[in-house]
């Protein structure tokens, strides 16, 4: 575990869209003050990223999930498997008694989460004979929410938040794929509790700008997804729409989930005043500046 820092950082492992192959698919770190490790989103290159940035699942303190989608969640099972049935370094094996990795997500995308995994780890015996008994919780620690915002448009929470470990997030639904859960990320970075400042993460989503605008006096950064791309019925961050955001919010967004295209764009995405992640990108939350 590093030394304690007087921030939150938040490291990029891959920064590239759904079928991204120069960027990568989705899997960021946020390292809070004391050090511990949190995931967002574990996507299908996920297990390599880790490794090749020199990190173990075992170094991996909990999972935050935005959505089901395989740029975002294919990485889940490696991580399972491999804190259930391997010791590393003095961490034990979840199986032998060691720590389960902590998960956080809206409970609506946990259920699609679980339908994702449950064909290769639900092969859990209960000592009864069924050979079926396998769940999430045999995997993860479950955090259930502290508080919920009750359902708006979707039979499914507006919101649901979550306080753990020195993580403070609401997972707040975003408009992605229509009728799918899905949610964007508030990160509190503030150090006391009652400092409303966060760090913002749109998971998968297309532009809202009166959301964004209403939360930006309180927003250390933006990350967005983005594509230049308009394709009929977007599901994503369509550049045109980012780049019409009023001017306080654009100097504080940071573009992701790009395709492979994207040096074709780098002057107009600079031009309007955004930045752009990379894999292996180290930005402080509290400060919304860029480290590495
Ligand atoms: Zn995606
Ligand atoms: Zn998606």
């Amino acid at each position: 575990m590093s030394a304690s820092s007087q921030t939150i950082s938040l490291r990029l492992f891959g920064a590239g869209g759904a079928f991204s192959r120069r960027y990568g698919t989705t899997c960021s770190m946020v390292t809070l003050r004391d050090g511990k490790r949190w995931l967002i989103d574990c996507g299908r290159q996920a297990p390599d990223q880790l490794y090749a940035a020199g990190y173990a699942w075992h170094d991996i303190h909990g999972q935050i999930i935005t959505h089901c989608h395989g740029d975002h969640v294919f990485g889940l099972e490696d991580f399972a498997f491999v804190r259930y049935f391997e010791t590393h370094a003095e961490v034990m094996a979840s199986s032998r008694g060691g720590p389960l990795p902590k998960y956080v997500s809206h409970s609506a995308v946990r259920d699609e989460v679980w339908e994702t995994l449950a064909p290769s780890l639900r092969y859990v015996q209960d000592g009864r004979g069924n050979l079926r008994s396998g769940t999430l919780q045999h995997f993860f620690q479950v955090i259930p929410p502290a508080a919920v915002e009750p359902p708006r448009k979707n039979p499914w929470n507006h919101a649901e938040a979550f306080e753990v470990d020195g993580l403070r997030v609401v997972t707040r639904e975003n408009e992605h794929v229509p009728g799918k859960p899905s949610c964007a990320l508030e990160l509190h970075v503030g150090e006391d509790p009652r400092d409303p400042r966060i760090a913002w993460w749109s998971g998968d989503g297309v532009v809202d700008p009166a959301f964004l605008h209403s939360i930006e006096p309180r927003t250390s950064i933006f990350f967005h997804d983005c594509t230049f791309i308009d394709y009929p019925g977007q599901v994503h961050g369509f550049f045109d729409r980012l780049e019409a955001l009023p001017e306080a919010v654009r100097r504080k967004l940071v573009i992701m989930h790009h395709e492979d295209n994207l040096e074709l764009y780098r002057p107009r995405v600079e031009a309007a005043g955004f930045r752009i992640a990379l894999p292996g990108h180290v930005f402080d939350l509290v400060a919304g500046q860029q480290m590495l």
